[in-house]
């Protein structure tokens, strides 16, 4: 270990911090925070910390350096711009035994300053020793986006109601499981949906019970895009990442299951491949017996789930069952199939509305409002229509809809294997069919298709009037 790792308390404590410029005023600023009583000193302030200054914030010493700034402080901080002036100053420092920071120059430094993560009272410190602080701001971004941004308000919780829990279990065992199921039932759940009054009757109701029985766990319905794992959210990515039980679809890709916490146990419900069904009751069960059982649950769906989804239902039996949850959107498939075609979905000349449509058996065919669909200026995104393509595209002209309205069939969107095929919709089936297209496919109607063949950006592009492709050189 180079360095030893300190979390020091400078509240009412006062600090030196050398330099008058940007750099000095961050440093005072942070310094602030933790509480230091910060004088700075300079021969000239810039504006940021002459308003610290006139606040009445920090306290000014007005000059040249001189050796006597330090006396009676714990900390000096150097950050003027010239490597001789924070040499002294160091110097300075070390014959007083002060720490001393000289700012992005670990050789003269007697203590570093972290990458921090800020869930006060949750601090998350990291350090590269000096060596690489690029790779420590990276390293911190990465960590802040998997830290639960609720975990401060649980903690603040946790350390008011410190005494009680100790009281209640005075068995460090059972403390210890009591301090798991606040992380991960119901109360972080409520935290985590903006509502602490309610995570804290949660939290006093548990120290009220008298039996031992395992507290409930939690569900949270996630998005998980179209595929790409870079599409996913924050909040999915983190909830992959704690959760103890994860109830995917089969559409799910795997690039984006690796991303769960490796322990996790996925079971894959929904559609199989010959395309026999998990029935929604048995999904509903799955998610209740294992939130009763006191586990995270994640239920993974493609996409969004409030999109042909039916997050709604299982919302909603969740809810009725008392179960903690929350929903995490995803990227719908019409959002993300438009964007990797180079499709907007909307224009301010040709399409004002945006129409999503599920084709998904006959019965959703019959009920579709046929003459409504075709009416021209809007754009029509149709999900699970691969199959139904013969009957959208006779429906449509039937009721008015231009055989040569643009469309493009986004196969695989976002996925590597991605295929865009454009055409008109009088030959819509026809293409698709010499095309092979399969599900998952989605189908995009309406003006702004046309915009495929010139905006389209990834996969391989289908159907259009091929372009000239320029000659590839000869392997030598
Ligand atoms: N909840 C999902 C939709 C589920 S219905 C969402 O919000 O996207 C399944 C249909 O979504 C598929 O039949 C297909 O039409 C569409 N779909 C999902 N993923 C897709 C993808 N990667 N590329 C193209 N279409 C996709």
């Amino acid at each position: 270990m180079q360095l030893y790792p300190l979390f020091a308390d400078l509240s009412g404590r006062p600090v030196l911090v050398v330099g008058g410029g940007d750099v000095a005023a961050r440093k005072a600023s942070m310094l602030l925070r933790a509480g230091a009583t910060v004088t700075v000193g300079a021969p000239v302030l810039g504006p940021e910390l002459r308003e610290l200054v006139q606040q009445g914030r920090v306290a000014y010493r007005d000059g040249a350096y001189q050796p006597g700034w330090q006396d009676g402080t714990w900390l000096v901080v150097a950050a003027t711009r010239s490597r001789p002036l924070n040499s002294r100053i160091a110097a300075d420092g070390h014959a007083r035994q002060r720490l001393v920071n000289v700012v992005d120059d670990p050789a003269l430094s007697s203590f570093q300053v972290p990458a921090v993560i800020d869930r006060s009272p949750l601090l998350v410190a990291i350090s590269s020793s000096g060596v690489a602080p690029v790779l420590a701001r990276r390293l911190r971004e990465r960590i802040e986006s998997l830290i639960d941004p609720a975990l401060g308000s649980l903690l603040q919780l946790a350390q008011r109601y410190r005494a009680r829990i100790r009281a209640r279990y005075a068995d460090l065992g059972t403390r210890r499981r009591f301090y798991d199921w606040l992380h991960d039932g119901p109360v972080n759940a409520s935290l985590r949906a903006s509502q602490p009054l309610h995570a804290e009757q949660q939290l006093v109701a548990a120290l009220a019970r008298h039996d031992e029985s395992k507290p409930q766990g939690s569900v949270a319905l996630v998005g998980a895009g179209p595929g790409d794992p870079g599409l996913l959210t924050l909040h999915a990515l983190r909830a992959l990442n704690e959760a103890d039980v994860i109830l995917h679809d089969e559409l799910i890709s795997p690039q984006v299951l690796d991303l769960a916490r490796r322990d996790a146990v996925q079971i894959a419900v929904g559609k199989r491949g010959g395309g026999t069904h998990t029935p929604q009751e048995t999904i509903h069960a799955l998610l209740l017996e294992h939130a009763q059982a006191g586990r995270r649950v994640v239920r993974l769906k493609g996409g969004d789930p409030f999109v042909f989804g039916r997050g709604g239902e299982e919302l909603a039996f969740l809810r009725e069952h008392g179960i903690a949850c929350e929903v995490v959107p995803g990227i719908t498939a019409a959002l993300a199939c438009a964007a990797y075609s180079g499709v907007p979905l909307t224009h301010r000349d040709h399409a004002q509305s945006v129409r999503l449509v599920t084709a998904h058996c006959q019965q959703s065919l019959d009920t579709l409002d046929w003459a409504d669909l075709a009416r021209e200026r809007q754009t029509l995104a149709v999900y699970m229509g691969v199959a139904k393509l013969e009957e959208i595209t006779r429906q449509l002209v039937a009721h008015g809809r231009s055989a040569s309205t643009p469309f493009a069939l986004v196969e695989n969107g976002s996925l590597p294997t991605q295929r865009t095929l454009v055409g008109t919709l009088g030959e819509l089936p026809a293409l698709a069919t010499r095309h092979a297209v399969r599900a998952p496919a989605l189908l995009i109607l309406g003006e702004v298709a046309a915009q495929a063949e010139s905006s389209h950006w990834y996969g391989e592009l289908l159907g259009a009037v091929a372009a000239k492709a320029p000659a590839l050189a000869n392997a030598a």
